[in-house]
């Protein structure tokens, strides 16, 4: 340093330092750097003549005894000086009263410490139908995350006539999708929810009640059986998360037309063609409810030939006869049911009908010979003969059967661009069938639910056995 101070004003205080390797901060820092103040003085405190107006001893003591007092102890020392002009005193300034204060180390945490109370929203739980009553058609909460009841008003409160249904849960957006099943665990609460909806059973020994486990196993109370949320649903043995089999099942249901594989594979990042493929497949198999309703009512019948390069009822290889049942809801459509059947003989035709229309329905049929005997198996038939008359008699006189025809073509043309074996058919006339028939919900994420909820409820379909079915050519879920 010393050598700097004699060589800077010969050569400049930047040259001086570059020759000596010093920084030039350093030089500086010790110019201003001043000597070591006396022992005496405590650390922290500084030397400090006493100016000769300065507060006296008793002044200050006096101060501080104001600041002590009970109206000014939780007091800033602001709050204290205006406080004093209002009662028509000043005793000093208010940086003197942190001078005073800081002497005994008081500054800090004068104030009054705010604690709001921890507020508690109100909330009314139900863990059962008719326990929380509602004035009004309210939402309330149910006994576990995503479990609602719903209470419905439906006579003057002071009647006993409310009713409390359990409400379902499910995205509406696709925004809410992504929030609430962001993480595995989100998805697997949600499929234990739609696989035990009261609670859970133990799959092996029928006990009520189980212990949650790591990577959604739960272990039964009573036998200690672990079972797996996805063991016996179709997700059984799937490598791939579940969010992403939440995503694809979202593909599926939010788009009015479906999914195509190719589709699935490139909006997921699915590797592989065939696992889209599979996956699709193995969500059709749950898209027919185990023991759903039978058709009802009127129900218009009638058979047609999908696939192949002509339309048109030719015989061929590559068509597959589809036969088609339809209610009739006023000049509407109600609900549909389809089979691909092996031929149009009487037998294969009465099964459909015996195995999709409830006996008594009154069913709607052309003049095919193979309908004739109907009304022995308990159904009212009606047959209308097209023989003689013009080539668009048969969509006049059976105009909703045809109508679901034309549909139906035009879907798997347009979603699935023909793309479809006729081994496979069977599943996609239960796609259809499934997206038909809810074609009037109020929210697309209401048949994400409902496919979830049947998913978790059908059998494990594993990819050998769906490549099996290419070689059955029995009737499908009839
Ligand atoms: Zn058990």
């Amino acid at each position: 340093m010393k050598a700097i101070k004699e060589l800077s004003p010969q050569v400049g205080t930047a040259a001086a330092c570059r020759s000596l390797g010093v920084p030039r901060a350093t030089l500086y820092r010790h110019r201003q750097s001043k000597p070591a103040e006396p022992a005496t003085t405590l650390p922290g405190t500084r030397l400090r003549v006493r100016p000769p107006r300065a507060l006296s001893d008793q002044e200050r003591q006096r101060v501080l005894d104001v600041l002590h007092s009970e109206p000014f102890a939780d007091k800033a020392p602001a709050e204290v000086y205006a406080g004093l002009l209002d009662q028509g005193q000043y005793l000093c300034s208010i940086r003197t009263m942190y001078r005073i204060l800081d002497e005994r180390q008081e500054v800090r945490e004068r104030r009054d410490q705010l604690r709001h109370p921890t507020y508690h929203k109100p909330q009314l739980v139900a863990t059962a139908p008719n326990q929380v009553w509602s004035w009004d058609i309210t939402k309330l909460l149910g006994p576990a995350k995503w479990t609602y009841f719903r209470a419905i008003q439906l006579t003057p409160p002071t009647t006993t006539g409310s009713m409390v249904g359990m409400e379902e849960f499910y995205p509406r957006t696709i925004l809410e999708l992504e929030d609430q099943f962001a993480t595995e665990d989100a998805c697997r609460e949600y499929l234990m929810r739609l696989r035990w909806p009261k609670g859970f059973v133990c799959p092996r020994c029928g006990h009520q009640g189980g212990w949650s486990a790591t990577r959604g196993l739960v272990i039964c109370q009573g036998c200690r059986y672990q079972a797996s949320v996805t063991a016996g649903t179709i997700f059984q043995d799937t490598h791939k998360p579940l969010r992403l089999w939440f995503r694809a099942i979202w593909q599926v249901t939010s788009q009015k037309n479906g999914a195509s594989a190719l589709n699935v594979q490139q909006v997921l990042g699915l590797g592989s063609y065939l696992t889209a493929w599979t996956w699709l497949h193995k969500l059709r198999r749950a898209m027919v409810r185990p023991g759903r309703d039978c058709l009802g009512g009127r129900v218009e019948v009638d058979e047609t030939y999908v696939g192949g390069e002509s339309e048109g009822k030719g015989r061929s290889t590559d068509k597959a006869l589809v036969v088609i049942a339809v209610e009739e809801d006023g000049l509407g459509m109600g609900r549909i049911r389809m089979a691909r059947i092996a031929d149009a003989t009487r037998d294969s035709l009465h099964r459909f009908i015996q195995a999709s229309i409830q006996p008594g329905s009154s069913i709607h049929t052309d003049g095919n010979p193979s309908y004739t005997g109907l009304e022995a198996i308990g159904y009212a038939h009606e047959a209308t003969v097209l023989l003689g008359r013009g080539k668009d008699a048969a969509t006049e006189l059976l105009p909703r059967v045809h109508r679901i025809a034309a549909l139906l073509k035009r879907w798997l043309l347009g979603t699935h661009q023909g793309a479809v074996h006729p081994t496979y058919l069977d599943y996609y006339l239960d796609e259809y069938t499934f997206r038909f028939n809810r074609r009037t919900s109020r929210s697309r994420g209401k048949l994400f639910y409902r496919l979830l909820q049947q998913a978790a409820q059908v059998e494990p379909v594993p990819y050998r056995s769906i490549l099996a079915d290419a070689a059955k050519t029995d009737d499908h879920n009839m």
